[in-house]
């Protein structure tokens, strides 16, 4: 029987979209597969009940409430994953795609001698061998990945499907007992400093309005944040934005920023270089407003405007307030 762990992230509470879609894929995997089980690990105090309507298939979910995991701590959720997979035998542990992943995985793959295969799309991976097709060198090329140990873990990217509301799943929690990681030599996280508080995190936002060099300075972004409202959507916005000061480094989306998967990005002033389309292979509908019209971001848009951003912007605006009027 294949035995599949998924780590559940939570933030505050509120378990990750992006966990809960790769919960829901590696259900319709087991359900293909058949003679397989799914389990999954959380860490953290989480209202579980948040789940109902949105989680898929049957399984158990391991619930380690306590307040010391509410704050990532790699070497408490460390111990905590390696022994429930331990515990369940379960040879196949799933991410989702996101920066805690990026460093918990690999950890645990170096602990559990496991094969990582990191920022999969769920749809590439040939699972008659646990094989995986994915991007490289920031999207220039695929290359086929094949696992060599007994113990595989993969981190899924999200790709652009909408939530699943009222979808049917019957969860068993177990909540475990307390672990003792008192003796284990730990550091604390004293405290988190938050960039921006209660903004969107690109990461989970079903809209994206992203901004690039072409937005001209911190003021362009006052109109793109507006747009984010009207659409409930979130800011994004290319690395030079970023190391220019203008947004904050968790905004930002490509190569070296974070993987994103909206329904519907737009790129406000971005040229589209290969490292920020790394960030964005599995959008669902790219619009792309740019004055140059061989700006190569025009080659993966959908929809284009030729143009001014600060022309269209306050025009895109004006059309959006009126719409929502209206309506
Ligand atoms: C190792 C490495 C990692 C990287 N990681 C990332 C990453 O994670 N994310 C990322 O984004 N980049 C990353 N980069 C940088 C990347 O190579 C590009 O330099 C960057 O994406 C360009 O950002 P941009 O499109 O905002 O700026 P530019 O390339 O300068 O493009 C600005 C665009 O705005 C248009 N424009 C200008 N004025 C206007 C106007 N008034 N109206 C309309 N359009 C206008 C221009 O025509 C142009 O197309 C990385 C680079 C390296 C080497």
């Amino acid at each position: 029987m294949n035995k599949f762990l998924v780590f559940l992230e939570q933030r505050g509470g509120t378990i990750k979209k992006a966990s809960i879609e790769t919960w829901n894929r590696v259900q319709e995997l087991a359900a293909e597969q058949g003679d397989s089980a799914v389990s999954g690990i959380l860490a953290g105090p989480a209202d579980l009940k948040q789940l109902d309507g949105y989680i898929v298939g049957d399984g158990v979910i391991y619930h380690a409430s306590e307040e010391c995991l509410a704050l990532y701590n790699p070497e408490r959720y460390a111990r905590l994953v390696k022994d429930t997979l331990q515990r369940e035998a379960c040879t196949t542990l799933f991410f989702a795609d996101t920066i805690l992943s990026r460093e918990l995985a690999p950890k645990l793959s170096v602990r559990l001698k496991a094969s990582l295969l990191s920022g999969c799309a769920m749809s590439d991976v040939a699972w008659h061998n646990g094989g995986c097709v994915r991007p490289v060198y920031a999207g220039s090329a695929m290359a086929s990945f094949l696992p060599e140990r007994t113990f595989r873990i993969y981190t899924i990217s999200s790709c652009a499907t909408p939530a699943i509301s009222n979808a049917r799943g019957t969860i068993t929690v177990i909540t475990l007992e307390p672990h003792s990681f008192a003796s284990e030599p730990l550091f604390s996280v004293v405290r988190r400093n938050l960039m921006r508080e209660g903004g969107l995190d690109v990461a989970e936002a079903g809209i994206i309005v992203a901004g690039g060099r072409g937005m001209g300075g911190t003021e362009g972004f006052f109109l793109l944040e507006q747009l984010a409202r009207l659409l409930g959507g979130a800011v994004g916005a290319s690395r030079p934005v970023v190391d220019e000061g203008w947004r904050p480094q968790c905004e930002q989306i490509g190569q070296t920023g974070k993987t994103v998967a909206p329904v519907l990005y737009f790129a406000f002033g971005i040229s589209g270089s290969l490292q920020h389309l790394a960030g964005i292979g599995s959008v669902g509908t790219v619009v792309a407003i740019n004055k140059d019209c061989h700006a190569p971001i025009f080659d993966v848009a959908d929809y284009g405007i030729v143009g001014d951003v600060h022309l269209v912007l306050p025009k895109l605006l004006d059309t959006l307030q009126e719409f929502l009027k209206r309506k």
